[in-house]
C-alpha cells in the first residue's frame, strides 16, 4: 500500500505516456526506447473542485506562484490561492 503521488510520464521517442508513483530523484526509463521520460502531469486524488474541467494536459496550465498545475477556467489557484492572471501572458 502506497499513497505516492502519481504523475504522467511521456517517453519524448516514442510518444506513450505511462502513470506511476514517482520518486522526484528517479529518473524513469522507457522499456521500449530506453530513453529517459519526461513527467507531463500530476494525477490528484479527486475532491470538490470549482473547476468544471476534467483533470488533463490540455485543461491545465501551471500557476506562476507557486508552481502547482491548476485548471485553465480558474481565475485563484486552488493550492496556493493566489489570483494567476490572464491566460497567454
Ligand atoms: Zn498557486
Amino acid at each position: 500500500m502506497s499513497a505516492g503521488q502519481r504523475y504522467r510520464l511521456r517517453s519524448p521517442a516514442s510518444g506513450r505516456e505511462i502513470v506511476l508513483e514517482a520518486e522526484p530523484q528517479e529518473i524513469y526509463v522507457d522499456r521500449d526506447s530506453g530513453s529517459p521520460m519526461e513527467v507531463v502531469g500530476k494525477l490528484l486524488p479527486l475532491a470538490p473542485s470549482p473547476s468544471r474541467l476534467p483533470w488533463a494536459v490540455e485543461n491545465l496550465r501551471f500557476c506562476p506562484w507557486c508552481d502547482q498545475l491548476t485548471q485553465k477556467d480558474l481565475n485563484d489557484c486552488p493550492t496556493c490561492g493566489r489570483r494567476m492572471g490572464p491566460l497567454g501572458a
